[in-house]
């Protein structure tokens, strides 16, 4: 058995013994962990867990700065970055599996060329924050309405991380804080220790970046109200809008607020974004899996994360069954081998090191208010290149004149996905029956041609989430 604090230790050590590179500015910026963890057992032995992707990032381009070439990371949020991370690493097994090499975890399946997961894997979706969306929508308890003091972090949680140790534990930090006379409240009934109020009580958090988990205050444009001072029943408040077409916010104050189990877009820098909530995307991996539409060509059975982990921070188990679970329940008609699926949710008392909350515990004022982390940091379990960090969406570091180039693209975006999935194309001995016979050229023709993976979307489009933002077709036919 397996315990949620395990999961997110390993979590938050692969995370601290990575290059410095692309993470935040000490004292000063923070960012959002995610990552995905292979889990194996069989008769004889259970196997450790092994991180095999992990993601950060906050921030997400708006439509505008979207374009058809395939070459720039659209949503760079943590969970999505982990997830294309793992991308990658399925595509690098499938690889070593078509050659005939023993794959760790694929088995071939019953239909040709085609591959399923090895019995006794399974892979675990870690978060180190609530998802953003419709599972930030928290109720808060009668003791969480005022603000309370944020909890001084201890100097030695840097050097836990620099030295690539764990992460905190809620318990002894605060012990220490006690021992040191500090006023200090308990997280569990205490969330809004996480609220993102700066000095002088204004809104931290920059446009375009994620509220860290179900914060009190949005950070999305026209979404920075303060928390009511009313003693009334409220909820934490999130800066992504509902979708355009879908029924709209009441913005009633206390818990009138939001509505609930609404799709909505992440916020942008200035112009909208196209990119779903994290929330809403999770929910969809429930059903559709988690290995993309160009992957299932040569999977006989999509791949589902089967727990959802969350680290320490505002967490409602109500809210994320019900963002992530109870909005598809009712999908039915799906293809074989697709079905809705409903990972197990638990939530971890280990606590980020670079989590919003604790950088602002030790923030130097001198350099500069908190903020969010610009960088995205992508690493997965592949022997070449394993880490890829990007800002704005591109290869961070590049120049202006180099945007465009190959140099500059990020090995996660979809122009590269590609890549390397045709590449797998070409070194199968044997194609599976969705290649087989047919003129494929572009992205959008090789995603089309996977008709179950398509068939299950409809099918989830139709039931429950008819209002999902779709990219525009025109940015996908690149070759
Ligand atoms: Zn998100």
């Amino acid at each position: 058995m397996w315990s949620a604090e395990e999961v997110a230790r390993l979590c938050y050590e692969r995370y601290g013994a990575l290059p410095r590179t692309g993470m935040p500015q000490m004292g000063r910026e923070w960012t959002l962990l995610a990552a995905v963890v292979k889990m194996s057992s069989s008769q004889q032995h259970q196997a450790a867990p092994e991180v095999v992707a992990l993601g950060t990032g906050t921030k997400c381009i708006g439509q505008s700065k979207m374009n058809g070439r395939g070459n720039i990371l659209n949503d760079s949020h943590a969970e999505v970055v982990a997830r294309r991370g793992f991308i990658r690493y399925l595509t690098e097994q499938l690889r070593g599996a078509l050659k005939g090499q023993d794959s760790g975890i694929f088995s071939p399946g019953t239909e040709r060329s085609r591959w399923r997961l090895r019995p006794g894997v399974s892979f675990i979706f870690f978060t180190s924050h609530t998802p953003c969306g419709d599972a930030s929508i928290i109720p808060m308890v009668a003791s969480q309405d005022q603000p309370c003091q944020p909890i001084r972090a201890p100097s030695d949680i840097t050097d836990h991380l620099t030295k690539g140790k764990s992460g905190v534990e809620a318990s002894p930090s605060k012990r220490k804080a006690e021992e040191n006379g500090e006023p200090v409240k308990r997280l569990k009934t205490c969330p809004l220790d996480c609220a993102v109020v700066g000095e002088g009580g204004s809104v931290l958090g920059e446009e375009g970046s994620d509220p860290p988990h179900g914060s009190s205050t949005g950070s999305g444009p026209g979404s920075s109200e303060t928390a009511p001072d009313s003693k009334g029943p409220d909820v934490h408040r999130t800066g992504a809008k509902c979708v355009p077409t879908a029924k709209q916010d009441p913005l009633r104050p206390g818990e009138g607020y939001h509505c609930v189990g609404v799709l909505r877009v992440k916020p942008g820098r200035g112009d909208r974004t196209l990119s779903l909530c994290c929330s809403d995307k999770l929910a969809r991996w429930n059903v559709v899996g988690c290995q993309g539409a160009l992957l299932s060509h040569f999977l006989q059975e999509p791949i589902y994360f089967s727990a959802v982990v969350t680290g320490e921070c505002p967490y409602s188990q109500e809210a994320m069954k019900r963002a992530l679970m109870d909005r598809c329940a009712h999908v039915t008609d799906l293809p074989p081998g697709y079905s809705v699926r409903a990972p197990e949710l638990r939530h971890a008392s280990l606590e980020f090191p670079h989590s919003h909350r604790l950088v602002q515990g030790t923030h130097d004022s001198s350099k500069g208010r908190v903020t969010p982390c610009g960088a995205a940091i992508s690493w997965c379990a592949v022997p070449d290149q394993p880490l890829d960090v990007t800002a704005n969406g591109y290869k961070q570091g590049v120049t202006k004149k180099a945007l465009g180039t190959a140099q500059a693209r990020s090995l996660i975006c979809k122009a590269e996905l590609f890549s390397s999935f045709k590449s797998l194309v070409v070194s199968a001995l044997e194609l599976p029956d969705s290649l087989r016979g047919k003129e494929l050229k572009t992205y959008w023709d090789y995603k089309q041609a996977a008709e179950g993976y398509q068939k299950a979307w409809e099918k989830l489009r139709e039931q429950a989430f008819s209002e999902w933002v779709r990219s525009p077709r025109e940015l996908l036919q690149f070759e």
